[in-house]
């Protein structure tokens, strides 16, 4: 038979510094331990750069007008995250990564993958949109299933708004049984990537303190020779250190 290795297209940068990327539904548990690798980090003495999917400030007003409105096509929607997080890779993740330093980001390429195919983009499509993407050193897929994810998100939320439950797919006029229709199409796709990316599995029904360690034990083999002091101030723009 024969296998596409679609990852391959993706820049196996050749950085100095590491890029640790997080994925999973929704209430997986993802932020959580993203903050508090990044806080482990800086407190071992590492560089430590942050960034989160949907939030440049290049598109951020059309996206957020875009949703207002309930303008967003399938297409359109998918060009905005790609042109969201080109913006951040040449501006945010790029530079560090050259220094030396240690990224890590909140949602990546599969974010755009589960989400747009699930909005009915074509696979092929959408991986090759996002072929400027730098590869990451490590993708962790925070694995739950959806009873507990809802459970979690339900309780930490008010309500669930129009686009993150899918109610643009029209599954269902029930908001809270869109959301949970859209987050399972979301959770098939994250679990077909796993061998596509080598996503590394993480099992997220466990407690927090049991996930961290597992992160912190995988992460750490990959730290050998990052540098531990911070880096000169000169390496970086200023946008990077304030922002
Ligand atoms: P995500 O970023 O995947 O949407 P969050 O990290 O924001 O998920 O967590 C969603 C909610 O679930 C938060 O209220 C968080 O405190 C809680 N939570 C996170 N991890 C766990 C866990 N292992 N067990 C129980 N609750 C958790």
């Amino acid at each position: 038979m024969f296998i596409l290795f679609p990852m391959q297209m993706y820049g196996d940068h050749e950085f100095p510094g590491k890029l640790f990327i997080v994925e999973g539904i929704d209430g997986s548990g993802k932020s959580t331990q993203l903050s508090l690798l990044q806080q482990w980090l800086k407190r071992e003495g590492y560089m430590v750069f942050f960034s989160e999917w949907n939030s440049s400030p290049l598109v951020k007003q059309t996206t957020s007008r875009g949703k207002r409105k309930q303008m967003l096509t399938p297409t359109t929607f998918s060009l905005l995250h790609a042109t969201d997080l080109a913006d951040r890779i040449e501006r945010h993740i790029i530079p560090p990564l050259k220094a030396g330093a240690i990224v890590l980001a909140d949602r990546y390429i599969y974010t755009a993958f589960a989400r747009d195919t699930a909005r009915g983009v074509s696979p092929h499509w959408v991986r090759e949109l996002y072929r400027f993407a730098v590869k990451p050193t490590i993708a962790f897929y925070f694995r739950v299933p959806l009873d507990v994810s809802l459970k979690r998100i339900l309780g930490a939320r008010a309500g669930l708004k129009y686009y993150e439950a899918g109610m643009d797919l029209g599954l269902s006029d029930d908001v809270e049984e869109s959301f949970e229709l859209f987050q399972g199409m979301i959770r098939d796709r994250y679990e077909g990537m796993i061998d596509e990316f080598g996503l590394r599995v993480i099992d997220a029904t466990r407690s927090i303190e049991e996930q961290q360690n597992e992160v912190r034990a995988i992460v750490e083999r990959e730290l050998g020779d990052v540098p531990k002091h911070p880096l000169p101030h000169f390496a970086f723009p200023e946008y990077l250190l304030n922002g």
